[in-house]
């Protein structure tokens, strides 16, 4: 099975070897050491703040999501949420299930904010704003510097879900004065699903503090307050924590993450000129290096999702609801190669033949 998922996504033998060892005890020196590493690579790849915080909650990326408004947020804010696809309605749906006040700026499918939709909510009372950096379901990669230089000069809380982007593309935490960024494990870092993971500014690990929310499992400053002793308040998902430890590593290795992000965006490129031949309408205005969305231009996408599974054993990623025979998606995350790329276009070349695409 080949998987072109957005997540999860497939993993290397690195990772598949630690799945099949057994789960150890971790209230231990040497799980701590372990966690204070995930801890200070995380800040590092994320071109963190050295006086930046990392916390590893136990759950699949949409709980830091939650954990990003409940912990910061209170019923004095007001914050603005950027809605291009189903992640940006997510946050909308968090906030409202809190009674965060929010007004979200609806985009047309496919399309990046302009400075002209986003700077019509300049002085106007706004306290934070909220972003999925790559709204991986329409598979757009928002103008993150233009988002930052308007949060900074109105002064927002800046929440970036980068749960997709994370080592897919460029990111400098610090230079964009992001407050907090969200990743998960079964993304880019190609573990299996189970942690979800935030990176706190100084200025977030304040206002944690004086929100001080009532929340318990999903509490910010409990679980800030053990992970400086590299550990979490509960049992978290261990095994996963040790594989993203060997990601990280490993990641280290190679390059760090200017490789990592390299080698993801060249495969991405190397898709992308392989299909330039195929009735195929690549629908995003600005593309993120993880995903392209494609609307095959003679056929459902429903249906391509599903020969290619049954019949050619290849996973891409289908749409949802109203998207779900428009469009479909295919990752460049994971343990994936060139020749898997050539493997998807030969059996995409294949369904042409039949009269299928
Ligand atoms: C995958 C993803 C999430 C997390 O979804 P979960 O199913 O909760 O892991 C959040 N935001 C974006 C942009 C994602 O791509």
């Amino acid at each position: 099975m080949l998987n072109f998922t957005v997540g999860p996504v497939k993993s290397d033998e690195v990772v598949l070897k630690i799945g099949r060892e057994q789960v150890p005890y971790f209230r231990t020196d040497e799980f701590s050491k372990l966690m204070l590493e995930n801890e200070s690579l995380m800040k590092k790849f994320a071109k963190a703040s050295c006086d930046s915080r990392v916390v590893f909650i136990t759950g699949s990326g949409t709980a830091s999501m939650e954990a990003s408004v409940i912990n910061f947020f209170n019923e004095n804010d007001k914050v603005l949420i950027i809605n291009g696809g189903s992640f940006g309605e997510r946050f909308v749906e968090i906030c409202n299930c809190y009674s965060i006040k929010n007004t979200e700026i609806k985009l047309e499918r496919g399309h990046d904010i302009t400075e002209e939709e986003l700077y019509k909510y300049a002085n106007l009372g706004y306290t934070g704003l909220l972003v999925n950096v790559h709204e991986t379901s329409t598979g757009v990669h928002y103008n993150i510097d233009m988002i930052s230089k308007f949060c900074k000069e109105n002064n927002l809380f800046l929440v970036v879900d980068a749960v997709s982007s994370f080592l897919a593309d460029e990111f400098n935490m610090e230079a964009l004065g992001v407050d907090i960024m969200i990743t998960g494990s079964q993304k880019a870092l190609a573990c299996p699903p189970g942690i979800s993971i935030m990176v706190l500014s100084p200025r977030a690990i304040k206002k944690a503090e004086v929100v001080n929310a009532r929340c318990y499992y999903l509490n910010i400053n409990n679980a800030l307050k053990n992970g400086k002793r590299g550990q979490t308040p509960f049992t978290p998902a261990v095994g996963t924590l040790i594989q993203i430890n060997a990601r990280l590593h490993e990641i280290e290795a190679n390059g760090g993450v200017e490789s990592e992000t390299k080698r993801i965006h060249e495969l991405a490129l190397d898709f992308r000129n392989k299909i330039k031949d195929l009735p195929l309408e690549i629908v995003s205005n600005s593309m993120s290096n993880a995903v392209t969305p494609l609307h095959p231009l003679n056929a459902k996408a429903g249906d391509i999702f599903e020969i290619l599974k049954n019949e050619y054993q290849i996973w891409v990623c289908p749409n949802g609801g109203a998207m779900r025979d428009e469009i479909f998606r295919v990752g460049h995350i994971g343990a994936l190669t060139k020749e898997d790329n050539t493997t998807l276009v030969n059996a995409l070349n294949d369904l042409v033949k039949r009269g299928l695409l």
